[in-house]
């Protein structure tokens, strides 16, 4: 369990993250699997894993698992350490070695059990509580997925919406929504038998349950829900008989007018490796994409957030986060996640230069990303004077300033040294480049009109 969790967090961390935090940790499970625990090199560890990575581990280990999630735990120390008995026996003489005592146990996100197979009479969800519709931030990038959803949520199973299918990139919010309908289901009806899992999960149920030969029952299990939700079905990808089980289980949910809900990290017809009678199937109902949030959801979301974790975020600061962090909402939580825990550290309000200290790497990160060429395109395009102007020694002041300003972004948006744009900016000297990105501040503020232009460019520039 643990190595299929490494491999997701593998994929979704950048990988000096990875190796850094997560990679280093060992693990051990208890006899009974009720428990999980990871050991740290030391203390510093210990808490920035729980900080940054913990919930996330929880999630992805409750989408990997079968049955109740076990109780994680983060410890100092070293699995080939043998951990000492949770209830302490009388006289034993075995201990644990000195640097591994004294860690708290973590609760990860109350999780409710999993259905069984075959299972009790009385049918627990297993939906997070967390997303619902109201934590939902609607936008423009999201609007038609979420329309759709709230309307099956209200008329699960009608015509044209069966399947419903939400699509589009990691961290966007498909989870989150298809979680959503889930609850708003239950809510209405809290006898409905609502399931949600990770097509991960499809796949090595069934396996088990081929191997147990309980392929019946399993099959049973999944005919008897009023809606079935399965996540990231692009796992079923090169997976024939798991497809071959989704593609009857589907057909049976279809015909009897109970709901399907299905995400998807692309097109399902983009998705090599899915059967085609699967990929039109999955196209019978309602396809939504869910697009990377622009400019003003980002920042929507940034202010519910905070407000959730009860943290005053001024909107410029909220506008100087999203202006940074623009490729999913995970990210987004990353980074306020660390503003507050920076804000609760050191007891200082949120302010931009807090936030640049907070997020140091990460904006580095993203800098990166928008390049001079970009810059000088996008200037050159705002002020209707040519690419090459911005290159040119002329100096007058139609060419001139827009060069100043193409330069002050230039600084604040790459990671570029000084020299190295002046070098951009045909040939010029780093104190030249220095220069303008004073004088630009000093007419920003000075001049409303060329504040409105900066931030205009910063907007086209980062959203
Ligand atoms: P996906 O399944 O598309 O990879 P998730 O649904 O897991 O993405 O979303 C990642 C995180 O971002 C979750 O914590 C989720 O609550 C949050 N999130 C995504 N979109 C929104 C949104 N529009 N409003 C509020 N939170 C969002
Ligand atoms: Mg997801």
């Amino acid at each position: 369990l643990w190595n299929r969790c490494l491999t997701r967090l593998e994929d979704e961390l950048p990988s000096q993250q990875f190796n850094m935090w997560i990679r280093p940790l060992q693990v051990t499970a208890s006899e009974d699997g009720g428990e999980l625990t990871l050991f740290a090199p030391n203390r510093f560890v210990v808490d920035w894993v729980r900080d940054k990575y913990v919930e996330r581990i929880s999630e992805v280990l409750g989408e990997l698992k079968s049955g109740p999630l076990p109780q994680l735990r983060l410890e100092v120390g070293s699995s080939r350490a043998a951990p000492a008995p949770r209830q302490p026996e009388a006289g034993a003489a075995r201990g644990r070695p000195a640097d591994s005592r004294a860690a708290p146990v973590i609760e990860p996100r109350a999780k409710a059990v999993s259905p069984e197979l075959g299972g009790a009479a009385k049918h627990r969800s297993n939906l997070n509580s967390g997303f619902t519709f109201l934590t939902f931030v609607e936008g423009k990038s999201n609007r038609m997925a979420c329309a759709a959803a709230q309307q099956v949520a209200e008329n699960p199973a009608s015509h044209g919406y069966n399947p419903l299918l939400l699509y589009g990139g990691v961290g966007l919010g498909k989870t989150h929504l298809m979680h959503a309908v889930g609850n708003e289901l239950m809510r209405r009806n809290p006898n409905a038998k609502v399931v949600y899992l990770h097509s991960e999960r499809f796949v090595a149920d069934m396996i088990s349950a081929l191997r147990n030969k309980t392929i019946n029952e399993f099959k049973r299990f999944y005919r008897s829900v009023d809606a079935l939700l399965i996540d990231d079905i692009q796992f079923f990808a090169g997976k024939e008989q798991s497809q071959e089980e989704f593609f009857h289980t589907f057909n049976a949910l279809l015909e009897n007018g109970q709901q399907i809900i299905l995400t998807c990290d692309k097109f399902p017809k983009e998705v090599d490796g899915l059967e085609e009678r699967l990929k039109s199937r999955f196209g019978w109902g309602l396809s939504q994409p869910l697009e990377p949030p622009e400019l003003e959801t980002r920042v929507a979301i940034l202010k519910k957030k905070a407000e959730e974790a009860r943290v005053e975020l001024p909107n410029d600061a909220a506008f100087f986060i999203a202006q940074r962090i623009r490729s999913n909402v995970r990210e987004l939580e990353g980074a306020l996640r660390r503003v507050i825990a920076h804000v609760r550290f050191t007891g200082a309000q949120i302010d931009i230069g807090l936030i640049k200290e907070a997020l140091k790497d990460l904006i580095a990160l993203q800098a990166r990303q928008i390049s001079i060429d970009n810059i000088q395109r996008t200037v050159a395009e705002y002020y209707k004077i040519k690419v090459p102007d911005l290159h040119s020694p002329r100096r007058t002041r139609s060419v001139a300033r827009p060069r100043q300003v193409a330069m002050a972004l230039s600084k604040e948006l790459t990671s570029h040294s000084l020299p190295e744009i002046g070098e951009s900016f045909g040939g010029r000297d780093h104190t030249t480049v220095l220069h303008a990105c004073r004088k630009v501040l000093e007419l920003r503020e000075s001049n409303p009109e060329i504040e409105e232009d900066y931030q205009n460019l910063l907007r086209t520039l980062t959203s």
